[in-house]
């Protein structure tokens, strides 16, 4: 499976915000874009006036970028927003928030969105009691999500899920805490995803 390997600091820096991509760092002093406030390379502190175009594609590297989705699942997502009803941006957000690997990130059973991912990959993860390890799984309202009943007892694992147990988790997401267990209570809507972007752009990019 297709995935950007290279330095996930740089990609928060370039964006000018916080990605959130290396779990418990994003959160210290130690955090790249609180430390050098300029995009990364030799023209990374050169005035930049941004076009119309510029706004659109750097929505849209945000969004792709947070979720760790590729170019070409995003533009799947994309065709797919378009055939829902509703508002294709926000259908676009809510495709990308109930991806198995966020799911598990904002349940806080991962510090970050790649440590979900890599979680899911190894099997540790259920969905309705039948084992799931794509990460780009779509989670439907109704299904429960559990941990797998050996990973419990597992010290990774167990140091992970106490470590972000403190975590607020979206109220579209119902866990028990006790069981590691959650069900998906809804789609999620546009208020409830804290991705501080206009979606608008993206339609805009990918309707030219
Ligand atoms: Fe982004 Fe986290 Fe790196 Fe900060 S520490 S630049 S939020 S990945």
């Amino acid at each position: 499976m297709a995935r950007y390997t290279g330095a996930v600091c740089r990609l928060c820096r370039r964006e000018g915000q916080k990605l959130f991509l290396k779990g418990d760092r994003c959160y210290t002093k130690k955090c790249a874009v609180d430390r050098r406030t300029y995009a990364p390379g030799q023209h990374g502190q050169g005035r930049k006036k941004v076009s119309e175009y510029g706004k659109q594609l750097r929505t849209k590297q945000i969004a792709r970028r947070f979720y760790g989705v590729l170019e070409g699942q995003f533009h799947h997502y994309f065709e797919m927003a378009e055939k829902m009803q509703g508002v294709t941006g926000e259908n676009l957000l809510a495709l990308l928030e109930s991806r198995l690997d966020n799911v598990i990130y904002r349940l806080g059973f991962a510090s970050s969105r790649a440590e979900a991912r890599q979680l899911v990959l190894h099997g540790h993860f259920r969905v309705n009691g039948r084992k799931v390890n794509i990460p780009s799984y779509l989670t439907k309202a109704g299904q429960v999500i559990t941990v797998k009943e050996s990973s419990r007892q597992n010290e990774k694992i167990k140091a992970i899920i106490d470590a972000n147990s403190s975590r607020p988790v979206p109220k579209w997401l119902d866990l028990n805490r006790d069981k590691l267990e959650a069900t998906v209570v809804s789609m999620p809507n546009r208020e409830e995803i804290d991705l501080p972007i206009e979606e608008t752009l993206i339609v805009e990019l990918y309707s030219k």
